[in-house]
């Protein structure tokens, strides 16, 4: 199969869908990869590097999308769409429920569009976006911590605390993905965490990940009241599947908080579980403060690091390119449930019954 990269065109987006060892992979198997020229310069991936394990670098975006399976990482843009072909298969982030404009253009083009962030295991695991939770985890301690820092408009504590000094108290309310990976670094830091969950069996296996490391507690209002009051940094990383953030932390609890405190909610792009947080910010203006609090509610936080993010989302992308370029679109679909769920458009339909009725259209 011949297989197209365009460089990304949504604006900030660094990360590029493919790496060399993705190429060397495929050309392996007998498929042919045309990358877009400078698609991976936001990674720290160049054209030669991707020469070097056998892939053939176009100049321009028209010759990378002219091909049978095109595969990206954001949906496409306006812009693009004039590269669509009847038949082509598209393989990406789509969000179609929130994008009319795409979902009509794959639909009136009958562009096959199969989105990474609807392929579903049984056990209901979203594999392809447990690699952006991870990531945003981490990021969301590591940004917590340095606008903790005085000069950064926090209060100035040092998160391990020193020999005779206290750490800090690091508050995640939600233990999915994201919380455990905002443990993990909390924890690395030395800080004293506490997690809150509404699953007491996750809660359980938290405790058995970070042993006498961490402090579990039922997800309750009393408990995120008391424990918002004291935390330091607080970290909101809930998802109810399908619905919107539920609102946990009131504004009066954020008030509570000492001047300089810090809250992370990761869960803004679900609309958020922090009233204080009325908007969305971004990379290049991260922070607002109210109440004398610092608030961080970034979207995309993996933005901050594509050279990770790329490498994080191609690792878990990869084997489906390749057995979609080996058996066909037909035959992977009937072999691989998880990945019969990820087809959102097929020859000129919605197929996927959610984003359907997430688009108010006929499934
Ligand atoms: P997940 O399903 O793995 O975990 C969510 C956890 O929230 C579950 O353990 C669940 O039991 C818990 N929960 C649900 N209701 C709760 C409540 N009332 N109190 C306490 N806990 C509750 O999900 P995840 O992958 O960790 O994602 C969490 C959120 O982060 C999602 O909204 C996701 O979209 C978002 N996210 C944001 C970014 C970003 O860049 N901002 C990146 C990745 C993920």
């Amino acid at each position: 199969m011949k297989i197209g990269v365009p460089k990304e065109v949504k604006q900030d987006e660094n990360r590029v869908a493919m790496t060399p060892s993705g190429v060397m992979s495929l050309k392996n198997s007998g498929h042919q990869v045309f990358i877009e020229t400078n698609a991976g310069v936001g990674s720290g991936i160049s054209d030669r590097d991707y020469q070097g394990a056998g892939a053939v670098i176009v100049p321009t975006a028209e010759e990378a999308w002219a091909h049978e399976l095109i595969v990206k990482v954001k949906e496409p843009q306006k812009e693009e769409f004039a590269y669509f072909k009847e038949g082509q298969l598209l393989f990406t982030y789509l969000h179609l429920a929130a994008e009319t404009e795409v979902a009509d253009a794959l639909i009136s083009n009958k562009v096959t569009g199969i989105a990474y962030e609807t392929i579903q295991k049984n056990t209901g695991e979203l594999p392809l976006l447990t690699p952006m939770s991870e990531i945003a985890g981490r990021m969301s301690v590591q940004v917590g911590v340095h606008f903790l820092e005085k000069i950064q408009g926090g209060k100035g504590v040092l998160v391990g605390g020193v020999p005779g000094v206290e750490p800090a108290n690091i508050v995640i309310i939600g233990g999915g993905f994201v919380g455990t990976n905002a443990a993990k670094v909390a924890v690395g830091l030395g800080a004293n965490v506490t997690m809150l969950d509404i699953n007491i069996n996750r809660l359980r296996e938290l405790e058995d990940t970070f042993p006498g490391k961490i402090t579990t507690l039922a997800s309750n209002e009393y408990n995120i009241q008391t424990q918002v009051m004291k935390a330091d940094l607080l970290v909101g990383a809930v998802l109810v599947p399908g619905a919107r953030a539920p609102k946990l932390v009131t504004e009066e609890m954020i008030q509570s908080m000492e001047d300089g405190s810090v809250v992370v909610d990761v869960a803004v792009d679900q609309g958020g579980s922090i009233e204080s947080i009325d908007h969305v910010t971004t990379h290049e203006n991260p922070v607002y403060k109210k109440h004398g609090v610092t608030h961080y509610a970034v979207a995309n936080i993996p933005g901050a690091v594509p050279k990770t993010a790329t490498y994080a989302l191609t690792n878990v992308t990869t084997p489906y390119v390749l057995k979609l370029a080996n058996l066909g679109i037909d035959e992977f679909i009937r072999k691989d449930s998880a990945f019969a769920k990820g087809l959102n458009t097929y020859k000129g339909k919605i197929v996927h019954e959610a984003v359907a009725q997430g688009l108010d259209r006929r499934y």
